[in-house]
């Protein structure tokens, strides 16, 4: 008989296998067991027929990868530690020294930071095209770029360019694309099935997520994906992935799983609100320009209408306001700091909504014709009653003059 100590690691007691309840077990795990050194040498991880080490893969982790593949029409996917490590092990996978990688100038700027920073420091090369000019991107791509990253609608401005076209250009040139889908979710369209119904489908290569937002919608978790249909495409991405040593908490992944089955319900809830609150902000004088891709005049609405008009016509529960020219940063702050119900922070996606001003001409290569010149700023709608935010909004305005 071994001693207590032993038989409290070495338990006998296996529960009855077939337990089931609405959420998946969760499994935490560094060191996973084989049977015999026989399956050891034989287990294989890369195509998910077994287990070999936590950072190989669990059935959590499996589960999770498996519903967002469904989510987007992908079929493989691979989980990182948050939104930006997506686009990292992206770049990693598939850029080397001397190639070139092209970034859409209104993109999210932590990408085009790695890009500036890390990307250009292992020389390569990178540069910005104009989102809302297809031609554009026809004629920066080069001999050099190895990949053209995609984002729709873009971050902080929110315009949705013509990705459709996007793709297109990308594939007229040979050139892979990878699309941050953050803002669509995997609800607003299908990125690997852009125009429904037509063949050849039209798709980008790969979709990232920051699942830190809507997916898991709780504002308490980081999380990326990296999703892909291509096998070869996909093996190069994980052979990089696992190189890097990148993976998941369990309990992370738990709470993504629990947000997946409400992710529908919350991102229309934003969306409602959000449009609700964007139409009532461009009744309001202090206003030059409110950006969201809804509404008619806002840079974009027609690629947006053609997308994602379909359905309910999703549009995320993010949009931006920029003042009119007369009012100053300090003024815009102070509305900022009156507000009550939208808190300061970066991110969305949760319950609570955010308010952030962004200052446009430190983000952009110059800033855009397209844009009224004024301080920005930038709302995320949480599930608070829209009119209990329109009143916030209302009284923060007060604080203005
Ligand atoms: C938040 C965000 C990211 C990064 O996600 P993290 O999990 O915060 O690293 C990437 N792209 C977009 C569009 C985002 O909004």
């Amino acid at each position: 008989m071994a001693e207590l100590t032993t038989t409290l690691i070495h338990h006998p007691y296996q529960p009855p296998a077939g337990f089931a309840a609405p959420q998946p077990g969760v499994f935490k795990a560094s060191t996973v067991f084989f049977p015999n050194v026989a399956a050891m040498r034989q287990f294989e991880w890369k195509d998910k027929s077994a287990y070999t080490y936590g950072l190989h893969g669990t059935p959590t982790t499996y589960t999770l990868e498996e519903r967002l593949c469904t989510l987007e029409g992908g079929v493989q996917c691979l989980l990182v530690p948050s939104g930006l490590a997506a686009i990292a092990t992206v770049n990693l996978a598939l850029l080397k020294s001397g190639d070139e990688v092209l970034i859409p100038d209104n993109a999210y700027a932590p990408a085009k930071a790695l890009a500036e920073g890390e990307l250009a420091h292992w020389g390569i090369a990178h540069r910005y095209f104009d989102p809302m000019n297809p031609a554009d991107l026809a004629a920066k791509i080069s001999p050099y770029t190895q990949l053209v990253w995609l984002e729709a609608a873009g971050s902080v401005t929110l315009e949705f360019p013509d990705l459709c076209a996007q793709v297109r250009i990308c594939r007229a040139a040979k050139v892979l694309c990878a699309l941050d889908n953050t803002w669509g979710a995997g609800l607003a369209f299908k990125p690997f099935d852009l125009q429904p119904g037509q063949l050849p489908a039209l798709a980008v290569d790969i979709s990232i997520h920051a699942l830190t937002k809507y997916p898991s919608g709780g504002g308490d978790v980081l999380m990326g994906s990296v999703i892909s249909t291509d096998e070869r495409l996909h093996m190069q991405l994980k052979l990089c992935h696992m190189r890097l040593g990148l993976g998941v908490a369990a309990s992370d992944a738990e709470a993504v799983l629990r947000g997946l089955p409400s992710l529908s319900l919350r991102y229309r809830q934003h969306d409602e609100s959000a449009r609700a609150l964007a139409h009532w902000c461009q009744q309001r004088v202090e206003f030059a320009q409110v950006l969201h891709p809804a509404l008619p005049q806002s840079p974009g609405h027609a690629p947006w209408q053609a997308l994602c008009g379909h359905a309910f016509g999703a549009a995320a529960g993010l949009f931006s306001v920029i003042f009119k020219p007369g009012y100053s940063q300090a003024q815009v702050d102070a509305f900022c700091n009156a507000l009550q119900w939208f808190r300061i922070g970066y991110s969305w996606g949760g319950p609570v909504s955010l308010v952030m001003p962004y200052q446009l001409e430190t983000m952009r290569s110059s800033w855009p014709a397209h844009l009224q010149r004024g301080v920005l700023v930038r709302f995320s709608i949480g599930l608070e009653s829209a009119a209990d935010l329109q009143q916030d909004l209302q009284q923060a305005l007060q604080a203005l003059t």
